[in-house]
């Protein structure tokens, strides 16, 4: 996708704070933080939303993937949350499914 801004963010063509990186998946850090932890777990090929994703391999990827960075940043102590935005209701803004990792605060729930 050619004009996707996580795709220039993945193929390195903006320069972004990667927190990890693979063949398949890049964690960075979220331009907007609304935590003092706010990482942002994409897959490397597009794919626009999690409702397109038809292999569930990319979810065992992203999720599989958050978890570990969680754990390698010590964020399993306290917690974090994980949150996959999806479509227009969902609050999707980006169309290049992302997960989101948050935590170093107490998180509210339900959600707004
Ligand atoms: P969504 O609302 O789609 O679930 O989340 C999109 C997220 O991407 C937002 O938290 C927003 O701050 C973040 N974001 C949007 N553009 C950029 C960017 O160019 N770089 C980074 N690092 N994050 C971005
Ligand atoms: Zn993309």
């Amino acid at each position: 996708m050619d004009d996707c801004i996580f795709c220039k963010i993945a193929n390195g063509e903006i320069p972004s704070d990667f927190v990890y990186q693979d063949d398949e998946v890049a964690v960075f850090k979220d331009v907007n933080p609304q935590a003092p932890v706010h990482l942002l777990v994409i897959p490397k090929k597009h794919v626009k939303s999690a409702a397109e994703v038809s292999d569930p391999a990319v979810f065992s990827a992203l999720v599989g993937r958050a978890v570990e960075v969680a754990r390698k940043l010590g964020l399993d102590k306290d917690g974090y949350r994980m949150v996959i935005n999806t479509g227009e209701q969902g609050g999707q803004t980006v169309p290049h499914l992302h997960l989101h990792l948050l935590a170093g605060r107490n998180l509210g729930w339900p959600p707004g």
